[in-house]
């Protein structure tokens, strides 16, 4: 080990920055985040560092490193582009036995900065050493996305109840136990579910109880898992997906995605295939509940996003009713990623002023849709679940008065590696689908911004790398 991990208090300790770029800026602010008074020495400041100037944040001292400006100081960081300027700040540090940091030169100074995961208080650090940064920050990219945000709020948690426990829990071993099952059990569930109020209710309870036992009450995720690509999961999602004891999924969800859920979670295929589903929506709901009544960590995952088009306000409503605990974590909606992953900006200053998502699932092949608002010009319409009803569709419009020439997409699979994409008109559009054999699932599009596609497709699915 060349270098020893330490987390050094440094609150209302005087630090030096010599140097006033962007870099020398960014060390800065660390150390203001973890409290010091700092100065900065250095001729000019660029524009971060002056903001910090300007709001007070820091000294300036408007000159050149001169020897003995490290006098009073508890750490140093060199940061100049001036190399000997760094070398002599670097030695006058080790002379006066002041820990001192020269940015990109580990082996002049006497530590250097990790990378940060900061969920204040907690903090993770990540070194290499200073073998490799790209290394350490691919790491910390990493612990970014599976270390819950909530974390600080968790600690804090802690700590507010720190005495209370430590007086009923007079044993460590006890203290020890109990502080496991709050962190890794129901209580740290509320806590990354945004509910503190609840969180707090259960500490109480178990702090004035000690024989309780904080049993895992059962609990349901609605997670919308997006249109098919896993990199546009959320870290939320991810987390979720990884602790759940049960996955009740969707047709849609791909299996990309499943490859990602706990690999010992029970699987049940609730598929929703038009006109056949695997299990009927009634049914579905109280699966949910049965499951989260047996203690288990439900998770329902389902294509796209569950507000939208997804009966997710369904499944929950029936949740509230039966007094079951659960979390709703938003997707992207197919609308959303397919046009995104087709180059086709929903919204457009020149073209499209509004955006309108509506089921083509039409009742008899009509529908009680308001046809007239659909058919206004400069205003893209995106059709869910249209497929079987595209020339309906595509005839109402006209006939409500969207010109014929309005151009028109299809979007089959969209941001999958399987993403097909057809461009036409209110005219062409049914026809593409016969010639083309789309299946679902599959968007359509109506409006001006689809002609963009042609300048900004930039997602080419199914090019083989060699
Ligand atoms: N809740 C989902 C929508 C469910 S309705 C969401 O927010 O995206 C199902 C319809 O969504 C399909 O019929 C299709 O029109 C559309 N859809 C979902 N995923 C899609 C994908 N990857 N490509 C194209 N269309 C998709």
């Amino acid at each position: 080990m060349n270098y020893l991990p330490i987390f050094y208090n440094i609150q209302n300790k005087p630090a030096i920055v010599v140097g006033g770029d962007g870099l020398a800026a960014r060390k800065a602010d660390l150390l203001l985040s973890a409290g010091a008074r700092v100065s900065v020495i250095a001729a000019t400041l660029g524009d971060e560092m002056t903001r910090f100037q300007a709001a007070n944040r820091v000294q300036w001292l408007q000159r050149d490193y001169q020897t003995g400006d490290l006098a009073d100081a508890s750490i140093a960081i060199a940061a100049s582009d001036l190399p000997d300027t760094n070398r002599q700040v670097a030695q006058e540090a080790e002379q006066l036995r002041i820990p001192c940091n020269v940015v990109d030169h580990a082996d002049l100074g006497s530590y250097i900065m990790p990378s940060i995961i900061n969920r204040d208080p907690v903090q993770i650090a990540v070194s290499t050493g200073g073998v490799s940064p790209v290394l350490a920050r691919m790491i910390r990219t990493n612990l970014e996305s599976c270390t819950p945000s909530a974390y600080g709020n968790l600690a804090r948690l802690v700590e507010s109840y720190r005495q209370q426990v430590k007086q009923t829990f007079p044993r460590v071993e006890e203290r020890r136990k109990f502080w496991e099952s709050v962190i890794d059990g129901p209580i740290a569930e509320h806590v990354f579910a945004g509910r503190n109020d609840d969180a707090r209710a259960l500490m109480d309870q178990l702090v004035a109880d000690a024989s309780a036992d904080p049993q895992y009450q059962g609990e349901v995720y609605l997670v919308g898992a997006g249109p098919g690509d896993p990199d546009l999961l959320t870290f939320r999602a991810l987390r979720l997906m990884q602790k759940a004891d049960v996955v009740v999924h969707d047709r849609l969800v791909s299996d990309a995605i499943m490859e990602l859920v706990r690999r010992d979670a029970e699987r049940i295929y609730a598929g929703k295939e038009r006109a056949n589903h695997a299990i009927p929506q009634e049914n579905i709901n109280q699966l949910l509940v049965r499951l989260a009544r047996e203690g288990k960590r439900v998770l329902r995952l389902k294509g796209g996003d569950n507000f939208i088009f997804g009966r997710g306000g369904e499944e929950i409503s029936e949740l509230i009713d039966e007094g079951i605990p659960f979390q709703v974590v938003p997707g992207i909606t197919a609308a959303s990623g397919c046009t995104t992953y087709a180059g086709i900006p929903l919204t457009h200053r020149d073209f499209s002023q509004a955006c309108i998502f509506v089921t083509g699932h039409l009742k008899d092949g009509s529908s009680d849709l308001n046809w007239e608002m659909l058919s206004h010009a400069n205003q893209t319409v995106v059709f869910y679940m249209g497929l079987n009803n595209i020339q309906a569709i595509c005839d109402h419009l006209k006939q409500y008065g969207r010109a014929a020439g309005t151009p028109a997409a299809l979007i089959e699979k969209g941001t999958t590696p399987e993403q097909r994409v057809f461009i036409g008109n209110l005219d062409t559009l049914p026809a593409l689908v016969h010639k083309n054999q789309v299946k679902a699932p599959t968007l359509i599009v109506v409006g001006e911004v689809v002609d963009l596609h042609r300048k900004l497709h930039w997602f080419k699915p199914g090019e083989e790398i060699k």
